[in-house]
């Protein structure tokens, strides 16, 4: 590996997928649903990849195909309550990773620091050093919540160990709201704390919202780039695999001022150039249909939450009547739970990993058949120890499967 990239690992999803399929437990560590999107999704896929147009076929427009972008732009304009250029303020992308990447890359000059909140999607570490940048990180610590089940809302940042983050150096802090792997939703009040040392340290806000769609009752997705005078210094980045239950399909988006987009329009025209035409279309014809009906009942944007809100709670009871502490997601498809209450049931000596947590979901898949990703993989290697004690469970699962995850449980304890 060229010196720059020194100290990559192999990422726990990498790990983590080769041991699924090795070992076939029931798994609820990747995030992806186990049943298929909405019809009307499959059907437009279909639809886009039969059609005779052989424009459909070929290349289509490099910083994103042109009904695509269209609808991205008119639904963000209404959401974030300005216009949104679908020429020069948006960009779509290979997954939101790529927009992740584009980003980054784009924006990071050798020495520059960004802020990360801990526990981060993973790629953002390595994404940043590959860029040159520092990062700098901070953990959310979990409230004491004397003799109740925490919620994600419970985890906070410390106000002033985040001010003093911030200085000169600092190039840009990565949000990511609802949080993955907490399920933390963002209050107005904590953006606005960070939008506040945004603005005064002169300091860009890479927003993850891939789960923007995905938050429970009562809370509600706030996104930054709406509040006052965040716009010309955020960067938005979505996913339509989470956005309609399509993780293979990969394609992703940012929006942003268009002075911001030209660095991202540049690190993607010259790696990936261009997405993929047919799926794009797919996606166009998606957001075409659920903008008609925005906030109504048959929206997917609104009955996707609903239909996961019970699934969360179904699996927060189980992993309780095992004797897990879990931690009540807000938003997104994951919950982590303290799964030191049943450390005299599992041998952890017998896996070589040097955290708990990788032990722990290790010895589970490999001797219950019950998967798990381990939180450590979410934090910088000072910090790893705050996860150490928790395990991330997925539960976009059938039912059937959630019902079969807590029999397996249940018959173990
Ligand atoms: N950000 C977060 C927080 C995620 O959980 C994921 C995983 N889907 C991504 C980015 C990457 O999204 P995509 O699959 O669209 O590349
Ligand atoms: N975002 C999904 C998760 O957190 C998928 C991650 C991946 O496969 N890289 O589980």
């Amino acid at each position: 590996l060229p010196k720059r990239y020194k100290g990559t690992k192999e990422s726990v999803w990498t790990e983590y997928i080769q041991l699924a399929i090795d070992y076939k437990p029931l798994n609820l560590g990747q995030g992806f649903p186990d049943y298929p999107p909405p019809q009307y999704v499959m059907d437009a896929l279909a639809k886009a990849s039969t059609q005779s147009d052989y424009m459909l076929h070929q290349y289509t427009r490099g910083f994103g195909h042109p009904r695509l972008v269209s609808a991205i732009a008119k639904l963000y304009s209404k959401l974030i309550g300005r216009e949104i250029n679908e020429k020069s303020e948006v960009i779509t992308t290979i997954g939101a990773y790529e927009a992740l990447f584009s980003a980054i890359m784009g924006h990071t000059e050798v020495g520059d620091e960004v802020i990360i909140i801990e526990p981060f999607y993973d790629c953002y570490e390595p994404m940043v050093r590959y860029a040159g940048g520092i990062p700098r990180f901070i953990p959310l610590r979990l409230k004491n919540v004397e003799g109740r089940l925490p919620t994600s809302a419970d985890w906070v940042l410390d106000k002033d160990e985040l001010e003093g983050l911030f200085n000169e150096k600092t190039k840009s802090i990565i949000i990511n709201t609802p949080n993955n792997p907490l399920g933390k939703v963002f209050t107005e009040e904590e953006l606005t704390h960070i939008a506040n040392l945004c603005k005064k340290w002169n300091t860009l806000c890479i927003s993850d919202e891939v789960y923007e769609w995905i938050v429970y009752e009562p809370n509600k997705h706030i996104r930054i780039a709406s509040l006052p005078d965040m716009w010309e210094r955020t960067i938005t980045i979505g996913s339509a695999g989470k956005t309609f239950s399509v993780t293979g399909w990969k394609v992703g988006w940012a929006y942003c001022p268009a002075n911001l987009m030209r660095n991202l329009q540049m690190i993607h025209q010259n790696s990936v150039y261009t997405g993929v035409t047919p799926i794009q279309e797919a996606v166009a014809i998606g957001f075409e249909l659920e903008m008609e009906r925005l906030g109504s009942e048959e929206c997917f944007f609104v009955s996707l939450p609903k239909e996961l809100e019970s699934k969360r709670d179904y699996m927060a009871k189980f992993l309780l009547d095992v004797g897990m502490k879990p931690t009540i997601p807000e938003g997104g498809y994951f919950m982590l739970a303290d799964w030191t209450p049943l450390e005299s049931k599992v041998d952890l000596s017998s896996e070589k990993d040097k955290e708990k947590d990788y032990k722990f979901t290790k010895w589970m898949t490999k001797n219950i058949g019950f998967q798990g990703i381990p939180p450590s993989a979410f934090y910088n290697e000072s910090h790893k120890n705050l996860g150490e004690n928790f395990v991330r469970y997925c539960f976009i699962k059938k039912d059937e499967n959630l019902k079969q995850a807590a029999d397996i449980l249940q018959k173990w304890k």
